[in-house]
């Protein structure tokens, strides 16, 4: 099993069983109707994508645990490219750089939470993707 296919499997948010089929319905997270669009199961491998009922509600931790890691890197560039001190409003711009760059990321980050809760459930089978072929 190679890590490469493990990671990129999730940023492109492909099924966590066959790392083929394609979760989401659209392929543009910023098409805002059809960001949490998915597919019922995967086309490749047929696994099913929300579990059970209210499957999804716990995505909302996954994406929190998202969001304050996104939040830690802008904060460690913002840093080294602009510097933030305690003795002026830097530290102000940088939450609302922040922020800004959150709210324009939310979709990618939402898709991201399912994809990677999905993940925590499904293990990789490589298998499945040849059975339906
Ligand atoms: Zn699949």
């Amino acid at each position: 099993m190679k890590k490469s296919g493990f990671i990129s499997s999730i940023l492109k948010n492909k099924c966590p069983r066959c790392r083929k089929g394609k979760l989401f319905k659209n392929d543009n997270p910023y098409d805002l109707n059809k960001v949490l669009d998915m597919q019922d199961n995967c086309p490749v491998c047929g696994q099913r994508t929300e579990l059970e009922i209210g499957f999804w509600y716990g995505t909302g931790y996954v994406s929190y645990v998202l969001a304050v890691m996104f939040s830690v890197l802008n904060l460690t560039w913002y840093w080294l490219i602009f510097g933030i001190t305690w003795r002026d409003n830097s530290i102000f711009h940088w939450l609302i750089v922040n922020g800004i760059i959150l709210t324009l990321s939310m979709p990618v980050l939402m898709r991201l939470s399912r994809t990677l809760y999905l993940t925590f459930y499904i293990g990789y089978d490589p298998e499945a993707a040849e059975d339906r072929h």
